[in-house]
C-alpha cells in the first residue's frame, strides 16, 4: 500500500488570541512550526494505524476460532488496511485539533499562571489518553466484525450490551430498546460517541463459509 503524505492536510485555524499561542508554545514546543505539528500528525496517525491493526486482528481472529479457524498473521485486504490508515488519520487530526483548542481555553481561563495551566491541562491529558485508547479499540472492533460479517455474508442476529445507558444517550436508547435484531436491521454504528461503552453482540448463524479472514 502507498502512503500518503498528508502535507496540504487542512490544520486547526490558529487561534485568535494573544494569550493563548504563548501558552502552547509554552506546552508543546512541538507546534512550533506547522512542519512540526504535521509530523506530529503523522507519527499520532502512525501509532494509531499500528496499535488498530493489532485490535482488527484480534478480533478477526476471534470470530475465525468461532468458526472453528485460525485467525490471520496479518491484515492483507487492501480496503481493510485503507479503511484503518484512513480513520487512524482523521483521529490523530482530531486528537491534536481537540488538545489544542482544549489548551487554549484552559490558558485563557488560568492566564497568566502557566503552573496552574500547565497542571489543569496534564490533568485533562491523562483522562484523555485513556479515552481516546478505549474509543480506537471499540471503534476497530466493531469496524473488524462488521466487515468479517458482510465479506463472508454471515447472517444472525444482534443485540446491544450493556442494555443500560444510565437514560444519558438517546442513540443508544434506541438501539437497545430494539432488542434482539436481525443483523441485516443494525441502523446505527455502535460506539456511538467518545465515552460510549456500547457495543452490538452478534450470534451468527454457525452453519456458513468463512472464506474472508482479512486476507
Ligand atoms: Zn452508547
Amino acid at each position: 500500500m502507498t502512503r500518503r503524505k498528508s502535507r496540504n492536510r487542512r490544520r486547526p485555524a490558529p487561534t485568535a488570541s494573544s494569550a493563548a499561542p504563548t501558552a502552547i508554545e509554552a506546552q508543546s514546543t512541538s507546534t512550533s512550526s506547522t512542519d512540526d505539528a504535521d509530523d506530529e500528525e503523522e507519527a499520532l496517525a502512525a501509532l494509531l494505524l499500528a496499535a488498530n491493526t493489532r485490535t482488527y486482528l484480534d478480533k478477526l481472529t476471534e470470530l475465525a476460532n468461532g468458526f472453528g479457524l485460525d485467525g490471520p498473521d496479518e491484515l492483507e485486504d487492501d480496503d481493510a488496511l485503507a479503511g484503518l490508515d484512513d480513520r487512524a488519520r482523521e483521529s490523530a487530526a482530531s486528537i491534536i485539533n481537540t488538545r489544542n483548542v482544549i489548551l487554549a481555553s484552559i490558558a485563557l481561563a488560568l492566564w497568566p499562571d502557566k503552573d496552574a495551566i500547565t497542571a489543569r491541562f496534564n490533568d485533562w491529558q491523562a483522562g484523555q489518553q485513556e479515552l481516546i485508547a478505549r474509543h480506537e479499540t471499540a471503534m476497530t472492533a466493531s469496524t473488524a466484525a462488521s466487515d468479517f460479517i458482510s465479506r463472508n455474508g454471515l447472517t444472525g442476529t444482534a443485540h446491544v450490551e450493556p442494555i443500560d445507558s444510565a437514560g444519558l444517550d438517546d442513540e443508544c436508547d434506541h438501539a437497545i430498546s430494539q432488542g434482539e435484531i436481525p443483523i441485516e436491521d443494525i441502523d446505527i454504528d455502535l460506539p456511538a460517541h467518545p465515552n460510549c461503552n456500547h457495543s452490538w453482540v452478534y450470534t451468527l448463524s454457525g452453519d456458513a463459509e468463512i472464506t474472508w479472514i482479512g486476507n
